[in-house]
């Protein structure tokens, strides 16, 4: 038998949703986590986020489907309407189906419970979080990382996964890298579905969980259910119209009204219900020549190296499938082993899908946002029609199956067998992250 393998210390940077499935993916195959945050406390933004099959195949196999479950809302299908009158011009089956096709569900959560659920799932694993600790220097070669108060982490890799404005990514490429504007702004607002419940035209959408798009000229806008059901959350994308140097700013009822005034009456009642929204420039990246550093000892996760306009809703689902990846792969990886190797396939099993869905997003606001005339009706007209050249990915079905059919288990054994083993060796059967 050959001497069992020391298990490496993998130090990750940012608890974001990224940050903290990385998190859980490499604890669960046997090594030992620590995680840097910069904030004081941990959690996230006060609104909804979509979590797709393709991501949440993963988490529930994590044994988080319980939880996850408890406190999301499973939409019953996606409906694509005109901006005008809010006709329907799409619609996607969602509950049910998508369990059926892809082993999974769709799911709609608020952020802080997401995050909630994957901190105590880290914690309950070992993961160390340590918090006040922005990275703002690194040792690629030892490697080791430096945190605002001078302290030093060393470890055997690094994991950047500190976000869209990434200052582990700038520490690697040598040159400040901003991410890039898109020309869109969301707002992010929610709603108590109480208030809708007293309006005639506003009660319906409460009623069974759709999530609805409505697009436009130049803006579009997605609601959905939230928390039971008691929260509507409002998603409005428009033009940025934000000064350069403000990336957020609170936004006032009167601007969402003027910018929504002529759109289904259904949706300018629905924005005289929210009396605080905030706008958030939208940003993303384009794509870096590679995630890995020359040391083998460092590499890039999550919107740190692919931040994506979010369309799609799979910005997250791209972080959490990096992170089931490359814990994934380091399952039968020891200290004294390179790491080169396996970084090497991490990367390019991850870059290639990440980019496209960066593109893909960028692609689908030219989609949503048409101007009325002779290519908006003929848009109209492929939504309207079947599955195939269908322009709504979830409704296309080649670009359905690639985005929530992809199995991030499947993939790490297969990079296994395929190579890996021959560099590192036959990896013990068994533990958590065969169940993926
Ligand atoms: C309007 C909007 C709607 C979206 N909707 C969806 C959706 O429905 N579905 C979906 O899948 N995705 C969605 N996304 C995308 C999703 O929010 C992001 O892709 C995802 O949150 C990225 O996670 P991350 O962990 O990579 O980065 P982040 O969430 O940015 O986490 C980075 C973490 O690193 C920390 N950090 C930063 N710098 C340092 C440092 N120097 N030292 C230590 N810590 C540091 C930060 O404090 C933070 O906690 C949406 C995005 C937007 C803007």
């Amino acid at each position: 038998m050959p001497p069992k393998k020391q298990p490496l210390h993998v130090l990750i940077v940012g608890a974001g949703l990224g940050g903290l499935s990385c998190a859980i993916a490499t604890r669960l195959s046997g090594h030992r986590v620590t995680v840097l945050e910069q904030s004081p406390s941990l959690g996230e933004v006060g609104a909804g986020i979509q979590i797709p099959p393709n991501s949440s195949k993963i988490l529930f196999s994590w044994d988080l489907g319980p939880a996850l479950s408890a406190a999301a809302v499973h939409p019953e299908a996606f409906i694509i309407r005109s901006y005008r009158d809010g006709s329907e011009l799409a619609r996607q089956q969602m509950r049910g189906y998508v369990e059926t096709e892809y082993g999974a569900p769709y799911l709609h959560i608020h952020r802080g419970d997401f995050h909630e659920v994957l901190v105590e799932k880290a914690r309950e694993l070992g993961v160390e979080i340590v918090l006040n600790a922005k990275v703002t220097a690194i040792d690629f070669e030892a490697p080791a990382v430096t945190i605002e108060t001078g302290k030093t982490f060393t470890a055997d890799l690094v994991v950047a996964a500190d976000g869209l404005k990434s200052r582990c990514r700038e520490l690697f490429l040598g040159r400040a890298d901003p991410p890039k504007d898109t020309g869109d702004l969301a707002y992010r607002i929610l709603v108590k579905t109480e208030d809708m419940k007293q309006d005639p035209l506003l009660r319906e959408l409460t009623e069974v969980p759709y999530v609805n798009y409505w697009i436009g000229p130049d803006q579009h806008a997605v609601c959905y259910l939230l928390r039971s059901s008691n929260l509507y959350n409002i998603v409005l994308l428009s033009p940025d119209t934000l000064p350069p140097s403000t990336p957020i700013a609170p936004a006032t009822p009167s601007e969402l009204h003027a910018l929504f005034s002529t759109w289904d009456p259904r949706l300018t009642r629905l924005l005289t219900l929210s009396t605080a929204a905030t706008k958030w420039r939208l940003q993303n990246s384009t794509e870096l020549p590679s995630w890995v550093h020359a040391s083998s000892r460092f590499c890039l996760l999550g919107d740190a190296c692919h931040a994506t306009l979010p369309y799609l809703a799979q910005g997250a689902a791209m972080a959490v499938e990096d992170g089931a990846v490359l814990g994934g792969l380091l399952k039968g990886i020891g200290r004294g082993d390179g790491l080169g190797e396996v970084l090497r396939v991490y990367e390019e099993l991850r870059k290639k899908r990440t980019t496209r869905v960066v593109r893909g997003s960028s692609e689908l606001r030219g989609v949503f946002h048409m101007r009325d005339g002779e290519k908006q009706k003929e848009r109209d007209r492929r939504l309207r029609g079947g599955e195939r050249g269908n322009p709504m990915p979830w409704k296309e079905g080649r670009v359905q199956r690639w985005l929530f059919g992809y199995d991030a288990g499947a993939e790490v054994e297969r990079a296994w067998k395929e190579g890996l083993e021959a560099v590192y060796g036959r990896r013990e059967e068994g533990g958590s992250m065969s169940k993926l």
